[in-house]
This record gives structure tokens, C-alpha cells and sequence, in this order.
């Protein structure tokens, strides 16, 4: 099988004598939903932020369509976290000044390959629900509204990768699994690649393959 992600041997600790990650193995094809659980502090933003280049292993190898993502320069690196991965984290990180159409296209500022951004921007905010919305400040949304307005963002640039770190840590019930239907959707319609960590077996066993964090490896 073609894989998009592959991580072989990954190990990072922060201290000496804590390995956050021990001997981490992860393949991921394209277009896959991948869940990855476990408890608080067992280590699943470290390693969704070393899937996503926001963070360096100490050994180990990540891939990515065949490229090796640690061999990369910091600009080569910073060009493919914009262009081919997007992200969705717990708090939705909007800018609290700009309206919900100029949020969406921030990552599209600095993508020289972005195309019609606006566009996609409006046809992606009519997907989610929220063509009404365009203009409203993030603190007039509510908390479910702003979370999809998140997940426009990261998709704004056509990632083939959406990385979303408990996107549902702030939504009741109900608009946790409301976005988490959305991001299925979003990964069926644009063969988007999800991997997605979150503490609730309930959401995670709604993707594709669900992977538990445990004393730094994966099962
Ligand atoms: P999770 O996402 O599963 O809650 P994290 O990856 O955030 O876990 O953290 C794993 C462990 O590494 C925790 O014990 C945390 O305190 C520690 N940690 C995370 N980031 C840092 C850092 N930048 N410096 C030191 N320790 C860190």
C-alpha cells in the first residue's frame, strides 16, 4: 500500500530521563482517518507536532509522499507545513479583530501557489454552514461555529494532511461530534488525509483506525 505518512523509530524526550515518545512506528495511507488516544500527557500533541514539522524528533524518520521531512532546510520546511499540512487545535486560534472571511485567508497570504483563495474560501464557508457569517468577529460565533471556521482555515490552501489536536476539547457533546462528522465529510469529499488526536474512544472510533499512546509507543 501507498503510504502519504511514515514514521519509523521516532523517540523525543524534553528531559533525560523521560522519553516522551520511545519507539514510535505510524503509517498512514492517503485519504485515511487515523484516531490517535491516550491519556493527558502521554505524549499525542508531541507527536502530531512532529508529524506536522512543528517539532523535531531526536532520532527517527518522518516521510512524507516519499520525502524525507527531516532532511529539509527551515524554509523548504516552512513552505510544506503552509502548502500540504493543515491544522485544527483545541482553542481555534482566530484573530479576534479580523472577520471570518480575512481569518480563512491568512494561511493564503503567504502561499505563493494559493490560486483563487477567496474562492475556495467562500464555496468552503458555504460547506460548513457559515456563508451567512463572512463578516462577524470570531467572539460573536458561537464555540462550534468558530471551530469550523478553524477547520476552513487549515483547509484553505488545499492540504493533503489535516492534523486537528483535540478539536472538539471545547464543544459539548452535541458540536464534538458535529465536527467530527464535518471532518469525516471533509476527508471522504477532498480525499483529505486526517489524523486526529482526542482523549474520547467515542470520537475516535468513528475514523478509520484508531492507534492508543501508551508508555511512548503505538499500538
Ligand atoms: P498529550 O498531548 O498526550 O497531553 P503532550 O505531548 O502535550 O501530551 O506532552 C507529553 C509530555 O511531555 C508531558 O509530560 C508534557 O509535560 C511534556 N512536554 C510537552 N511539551 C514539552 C516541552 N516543550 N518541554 C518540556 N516538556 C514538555
Amino acid at each position: 500500500m501507498e503510504h502519504l505518512l511514515k514514521l519509523e523509530k521516532i523517540s523525543k524526550r524534553y528531559d533525560a530521563c523521560t522519553h516522551v515518545l520511545a519507539c514510535v512506528d505510524l503509517a498512514v495511507a492517503e485519504g485515511e482517518s487515523v484516531a490517535v488516544v491516550g491519556p493527558s500527557g502521554c505524549g499525542k500533541s508531541t507527536l502530531l507536532n512532529i508529524i506536522g514539522t512543528l517539532d523535531r524528533p531526536d532520532a527517527g524518520s518522518v516521510e512524507f509522499d516519499g520525502t524525507d521531512l527531516l532532511a529539509m532546510d527551515e524554509k523548504a520546511t516552512a513552505e510544506f507545513r503552509n502548502a500540504r499540512v493543515g491544522f485544527v487545535f483545541q482553542l481555534h486560534h482566530l484573530l479576534p479583530q479580523c472577520s471570518v472571511l480575512e481569518n480563512v485567508l491568512v494561511p493564503s497570504l503567504v502561499n505563493r501557489n494559493a490560486g483563487n483563495a477567496k474562492e475556495r474560501a467562500l464555496q468552503l464557508l458555504d460547506r460548513v454552514g457559515l456563508s451567512d457569517r463572512l463578516s462577524h468577529r470570531p467572539g460573536k460565533l458561537s464555540g462550534g461555529e468558530r471551530q469550523r471556521v478553524a477547520v476552513v482555515r487549515a483547509l484553505i490552501n488545499r492540504p493533503r494532511l489535516l492534523l486537528a489536536d483535540e478539536p472538539t476539547g471545547s464543544l459539548d457533546r452535541a458540536g464534538a461530534d458535529e465536527l467530527v462528522r464535518l471532518l469525516l465529510e471533509l476527508n471522504r469529499e477532498e480525499s483529505l488525509t486526517l489524523v486526529m488526536v482526542t482523549h474520547s474512544m467515542r470520537l475516535a472510533e468513528k475514523m478509520d483506525r484508531v492507534m492508543t499512546l501508551e508508555a511512548g509507543t503505538l499500538k
